[in-house]
């Protein structure tokens, strides 16, 4: 026994007023009634949205460069970071003429991410050393089915023409690092 918190649990006879329950169902009751008039925990969602903090931990984004081609080059490492489990990936070779689709030599013809899985840790946007995913203030949207939350590239992957700016992500220490780094910073 490391702690001495632990209670011998003893099997004793319930009186009447246990046995009839009506004692346990008035206190319930009590506690309900208590409730209806104290000010809600919860909004009511989606007609209200909670205001959300600027690193918020949501979705994920896969970016592209400033030219508009994958990041990611499959190397793996966010999928051995995830300590979920959530991230798997198919590597493939970029063939020629597709520079201006993928950035790198490998690149990831599957990456899906099952967002059932997922803590939201971050870990993953951590141990990128191309910076091409990185969590979002967007929220992952119900779904009734367990398909619906494996989400791949064509959920992941930032649209050309519609770039996800990423930039509050990034405390002052990160950018003076990335500086220091001559990383540039993808918006
Ligand atoms: S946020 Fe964490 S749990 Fe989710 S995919 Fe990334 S590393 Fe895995
Ligand atoms: S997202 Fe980053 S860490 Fe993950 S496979 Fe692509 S390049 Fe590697």
């Amino acid at each position: 026994m490391l702690t001495n918190r632990s209670k011998v649990v003893v099997k004793k006879e319930m009186n009447f007023w246990e046995r009839i329950y009506l004692p346990a169902i008035l206190g319930g009751t009590i506690i309900t009634i208590k409730h209806l008039f104290k000010k809600k925990a919860t909004v009511k969602f989606p007609e209200v949205k909670r205001e959300i903090s600027e690193v918020w931990r949501g979705q994920h984004v896969l970016k592209r460069d400033e030219k508009g081609a994958e990041r990611c080059t499959a190397c793996g490492l966010c999928a051995v970071a995830c300590p979920a489990e959530a991230i798997t990936m198919t590597a493939a070779e970029r063939k020629k003429g597709e520079e201006n689709l993928y950035r790198e030599e490998k690149y990831a013809s599957v990456y899906e991410i099952n967002m059932l899985r997922c803590i939201f840790c971050g870990l993953c946007e951590e141990a990128c050393p191309k910076e091409a995913i990185f969590l979002t203030d967007r929220l992952v949207t119900t779904d009734y089915g367990r398909k619906g939350f494996i989400y791949g590239k064509d959920k992941l992957v930032e649209a050309v023409d519609k770039r996800i700016d990423v930039t509050k992500r990034q405390t002052p220490e990160v950018l003076e690092f990335k500086k220091h780094k001559l990383l540039s910073h993808n918006r």
